[in-house]
């Protein structure tokens, strides 16, 4: 499984500020967004880029960019729909002990995703789960105008009608909104 958004920063920690480094990232989006609902039978789609940790002052600055290409199921039909995601990672992430003095610190930062374990581990996985979460579209269409399943008989209607439930003919459907408009008395 590809899954490398762990690092451990003991060192950079203990570099001046300003100190970087950078790496190439890889996660399996199946791995790090379950709960994003891809198409069935896709390939694995795979978040990767590259991410550069900086040393400042109060903690590391992670910053990425990080793109995606990913099947999603169209909202109506169910075919699957690529969709490029791209992630742009900027987050501070902050010590929760003092390198030197292995003291523990009460980080200001609320956010636990941005906490660097006691262990000096920066772990990326939690942040950009949000991101791509963020960056998936909510309503995926394969088509702007795509006609969908029939509820009845299941039939992508995009390759043609099914026998289910024949047009109207309107004729049929101008007599039906004239006799709406004058109901019959008795
Ligand atoms: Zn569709
Ligand atoms: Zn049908």
């Amino acid at each position: 499984m590809i899954d490398n958004l762990i690092f451990n920063v003991a060192q950079l920690l203990k570099d001046p500020v300003g100190a970087t480094r950078t790496g190439d990232v890889a996660v399996e989006l199946g791995h790090l967004t379950p709960d994003l609902k891809q198409a069935e039978d896709a390939p694995e789609a795979v978040l990767s880029g590259s991410v550069r940790l900086m040393r400042i002052d109060n903690g590391i600055l992670a910053q990425g960019t990080l793109h995606a290409q990913v099947a999603l199921p169209c909202a109506r039909c169910l075919d699957p729909v690529s969709v490029p995601l791209d992630i742009e990672l900027e987050e501070i992430f902050v010590p929760t002990i003092n390198i030197v003095t292995g003291k523990s610190i009460a980080p200001e930062e609320e956010d636990q995703a941005l906490w660097i374990d006691e262990k000096h581990i920066l772990d990326l996985h939690e942040v950009l789960r949000q991101a791509v979460m963020l960056a998936s579209p909510i309503h995926t269409l394969c088509q702007e105008d795509c006609r969908g399943l029939c509820a009845t008989c299941g039939q992508n209607l995009n390759e043609g009608p099914c026998d289910c439930q024949p047009e109207p003919d309107p004729r049929w459907a101008a007599l039906a909104a004239l006799l709406s408009r004058e109901p019959c008395e008795g």
